[in-house]
């Protein structure tokens, strides 16, 4: 049993206040079909409403059962809809994008009555409204009249004890409204109908009860119901249960509905897909970029690293020196004539930045692993250059014995200047090798015994283990053979021509001598160059043999104990080549075509492990052993080192002489004598007469004679002028002694511009912290001077990457969330229906954030794939732009697993805001919305 009573609802829309209902009161038996007559606004909808629990009344009470509602909360008022009402619209209000099994089903669902038992019930409710056969269809595939019946199905499968229907024939033709009212009758049978109406003929007809309504007040009652007040006492409250859906329910339920809606869900999920594949575009072109740039920064670092030699001049300071007086000069007044010290001043810059570096100290440091420096070090680490000593002989195919530093063994004194031009015009110099050999064409030093200039070592793995560093590996082929794997293997370096200079050719003894005699000669003389084109065999250049002999090893001890170099003796070097080291041509390597660094000069490459060898032989050899056991005296000459008496030089200078042949010292007394006449002596004029009879058998002996008693200071004088003892470190030097802690130069490679600057920064500290201004470290940053606005500008790009990143992440946020609002907003009516049926707020921005949330999954989803697939052709076009393969737009897997997140969080934000709107509206006006 129903009861209204009293009850009163008025609108208020813009100060203007309706009175929908005015103290209505209404008893409905438990079994009758009630037809509520009246004209349009009289408060027909609102009663029904009222009556529903779909909307408010503001004052009275409704009493179900003797249970007043006064005290009713939201989740009574869900669960007594779910359990008790069926509703019936004239606009039939079904899902659309539902089949009407799942239409009638919903009911059930937000029950949480299990698959199984509703899809049995729902059947045979639409069993039971004679659409048994068209239960796979969807609303919009049925007639009017069939939808009023899918309708009545949904509103009977609860078995509810109340059916309210409004207006349920208002839009079909009378044919279909006598079945509609059949089937309503029928239903009035066992239970409450409560029919709203605009027809009075089917009222009367087929209803059991009229009542008639105007202006929200009751006309008139065909059948008026006073039960037994007294009996029935005060109404009191109690809960109802609540329709309960679960969570899972809820996601089955919004997963079937996108599932049901596909093209629907595919649109909106690409719509906000767009904004996920802005950002993932961005992102990807932005880290091909910054990987393009850190690839170009370590390859670049790689090609010039931090060189410090232990002799260099500071590139920096003469750069920066000289261009403060560069260019103009100093402006003077036009008021007489000014020196101009430019040029001289360039020179003492250049003189003066000639340094040494004490890098055994900044070794030292280097070696300690918690220095500064070692944060900003890269992959390919610190490598240290020795400066070992060693000659390199071969025999051409004639089988004359030659050198590979270019001076033909047995003709020192021949070289010509068109040869020592055509052996320094050797190409692959690299930066530090400039350097030394500019240095010593300033100062005048030559390195005895160095090392071949075509011979150059192959950087080393930064683990000791590898011989061949990755940076060589990298960037160079192996033509034919292999990289060397032991101390005696050594490679061939190709240019990008897959050629080796001839001269080294020939210094390798792999043309004949003679044809580079004569071609030397032919260019002295001016001739016509004849050069060879033959190309030579890979084979031949594996088969060909080198010998080397370290420096320590091309010194004779005599009978009195002193070493005599034979280094320039074919004969003596002939008879050691069946000991020397043999070394074996492994491989013929070249620099790649795309190489970003090249270490390895063109000519022969030989591995750390034969520097390492020489260092030992050196230190064990008898020459050094003998050297070190006499510090003072000098073991090539028997002579002090750098006497500080005058005694000891008059002795020197007395064995030196004593060594000389006969024409050396007739050579000698002939420019003695022609010194002191410049010199303005009085020199003895008969004894000058004398001399110049004298042949030089007599002019020798007379010599001897002079110098046995001749006054110690002629003697200093010879001492200074014609010995030389060198010193103790010279003599070591030259016989291949190396430190391992004092290496010739050291190279610090970083991976990036940053690093390098931060390396600059650390040997700066490093400096600071010495002691003594000479160990302090000088070196020229190559890279700096080259690329200190490259910098900038990387810096700038990524700045500008980030921020366009940034903003495609604000805009896409913005778009995503706003096509999830509209797409939600757009289903206030759905929502309403839910509310209807009885479905909690809750339980509607369950389903609707979980449908959302889906969508954002789909956006996320969709938007990564939909990037990786347009980043293959942004590559080729940027391939094809750049005319390099160097960017390659890639997403990080990171990346793309955060934006389909970020996706799933914006979306569930955007659709959130609108659910939570829509849910808590009043499911009254979100019925009554169209
Ligand atoms: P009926 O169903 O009999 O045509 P209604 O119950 O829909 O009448 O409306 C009764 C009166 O209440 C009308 O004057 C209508 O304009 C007003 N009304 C109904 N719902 C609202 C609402 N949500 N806001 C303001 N006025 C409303
Ligand atoms: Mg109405």
């Amino acid at each position: 049993m129903l009861q209204i009573k009293s009850i009163s609802k008025q609108y208020t829309t813009g100060g203007f206040t309706q009175k929908a209902l005015d103290d209505v009161s209404l008893n409905l038996r438990d079994s009758e079909f009630v037809a509520i007559l009246g004209p349009s606004g009289s408060g027909k909808t609102t009663l029904l409403n009222i009556i529903g629990g779909l909307d408010r009344y503001d004052s009275g009470d409704l009493v179900i059962n003797g249970i007043s509602t006064r005290r009713y909360k939201d989740r009574d008022w869900d669960s007594y809809r779910n359990h008790t009402i069926g509703f019936v619209f004239q606009s039939y209000n079904l899902i659309p994008h539902q089949s009407i099994l799942s239409n009638v089903e919903l009911a059930l669902t937000i029950s949480g009555v299990t698959k199984a038992d509703r899809r049995e019930r729902a059947r045979r409710a639409l069993e039971r409204v004679g659409l048994g056969d068209h239960v796979d269809k969807r609303p919009n595939q049925l007639s009017g009249g069939q939808m009023q019946r899918v309708a009545i199905a949904r509103a009977l499968v609860n078995d509810p004890d109340i059916v309210l229907a409004d207006e349920p024939t208002g839009a079909l033709d009378s044919d279909t409204s006598v079945q509609i009212m059949e089937l309503l009758k029928e239903v009035a049978r066992d239970r409450l109908v409560v029919m709203v109406t605009h027809n009075p003929e089917l009222a009367e007809e087929y209803a059991t009860r009229i009542v008639n309504l105007r202006d929200g007040v009751i006309r008139s009652d065909s059948d008026p119901y006073e039960p037994d007040t007294a009996a029935a006492g005060e109404a009191e409250h109690r809960t109802m249960g609540r329709a309960s859906m679960s969570f899972a329910t809820s996601l089955a339920l919004s997963f079937n509905n996108l599932r049901t809606k596909k093209a629907r869900t595919f649109l909106t999920s690409f719509a906000g897909s767009i904004g996920i594949i802005g950002i993932a575009l961005i992102l990807s072109v932005s880290t091909g970029v910054n990987t393009y740039i850190d690839d170009i920064q370590r390859s670049t670092m790689t090609a010039y690293p931090i060189t410090i030699d232990a002799e260099t001049f500071d590139l920096t300071e003469m750069m920066t020196g000289q261009s403060a007086d560069a260019g103009e000069g100093t402006a003077h007044k036009a008021d007489g004539i000014y020196p101009d010290d430019r040029s001289l001043k360039a020179t003492s810059t250049l003189t003066s930045s000639i340094t040494e570096n004490n890098l055994t100290d900044f070794k030292r440091y280097l070696d300690d692993e918690s220095s500064e420096i070692h944060q900003y070090v890269g992959d390919t680490g610190i490598q240290y250059t020795y400066d070992v000593r060693f000659s390199v002989f071969s025999h051409d195919e004639d089988g004359t014995l030659v050198n590979a530093d270019g001076v033909n063994v047995g003709d020192t004194g021949t070289s010509s200047m068109a040869s020592a031009m055509a052996t320094s015009t050797n190409s692959g110099m690299s930066a530090s090798s400039f350097t030394s050999s500019r240095i010593s064409m300033l100062t005048g030093k030559t390195d005895e015994n160095a090392a071949p200039d075509s011979f150059n070592e192959i950087m080393p793995g930064a683990d000791d283990s590898q011989l061949v560093s990755t940076v060589v590996t990298d960037n160079y082929r192996v033509v034919e053979g292999s990289w060397p794997k032991a101390a005696d293997e050594v490679v061939l370096v190709l240019d990008e021509n897959n050629s080796i200079p001839l001269t080294t050719l020939y210094e390798l003894g792999m043309l004949p001598a003679a044809d580079y005699n004569e071609m030397m000669s032919a260019l002295d003389a001016g001739d016509e160059l004849d050069t060879p084109q033959d190309k030579l065999d890979y084979a031949e250049a594996l088969d060909h043999e080198l010998y080397l002999l370290p420096a320590s090893d091309q010194y004779v001890k005599g009978d009195d104990g002193r070493y005599t170099y034979i280094g320039d003796d074919a004969d003596e070097i002939e008879s050691r080549l069946a000991d020397a080291t043999k070394l074996k041509v492994v491989g013929v390597v070249k620099a790649k075509k795309d190489a970003n660094a090249t270490p390895l000069p063109t000519g022969v490459g030989y591995t750390r492990a034969l520097t390492d060898e020489l260092i030992d032989r050196a230190d064990s050899s008898a020459i050094v052993a003998d050297q070190k056991a006499d510090a003072t005296h000098n073991v090539l000459n028997g002579m002090t080192f750098s006497p500080d008496d005058d005694a000891t030089k008059a002795d020197d200078a007395r064995a030196y002489v004593a060594t000389l042949g006969v024409t050396q010292k007739a050579t000698m007394a002939k420019t003695m004598m022609g010194q002191s006449a410049q010199a303005g002596q009085a020199a003895d004029p008969t004894q000058a007469a004398a001399m110049a009879q004298m042949d030089e058998q007599q002019l020798a002996a007379s010599f001897d004679q002079y110098i046995a008693t001749a006054p110690q200071e002629t003697l200093v004088a010879i001492y200074d002028r014609y010995v030389s003892t060198g010193s103790y470190d010279d003599n070591l030097a030259a016989f291949g002694v190396v430190s391992r802690d004092a290496p010739s130069s050291i190279n610090i490679y970083t991976d990036s511009f940053e690093d390098k600057d931060k390396v600059s920064d650390a040997i700066a500290h490093y400096n600071e912290t010495v002691d003594d201004e000479n160990d302090r470290i000088t070196y020229t940053d190559y890279v700096g001077l080259m690329m200190s606005s490259v910098t900038t500008i990387i810096n700038v790009i990524s700045y500008v990457l980030i921020a366009f990143v940034s903003v495609s992440l604000i805009v896409s946020s913005i778009m995503i969330g706003i096509i999830t609002y509209i797409s939600v907003l757009e289903r206030t009516k759905e929502i309403g229906i839910l509310r209807a049926m009885g479905a909690s707020k809750r339980n509607v921005s369950q389903v609707f954030n979980a449908e959302t949330g889906i969508i954002g999954l789909c956006s996320g989803v969709l938007g990564v794939a939909i990037t990786v697939a347009l980043n293959v052709p942004i590559n080729a076009v940027l391939h094809h732009f750049i005319g390099d393969d160097g960017v390659n737009a890639v997403l990080p897997p990171a990346a793309a697993a955060i934006l389909v997140v970020l996706s799933i969080v914006l979306t569930l934000i955007g659709g959130l805001i609108p659910s939570k709107k829509a849910s808590r509206q009043d499911p009254a006006t979100a019925l009554r919305t169209e």
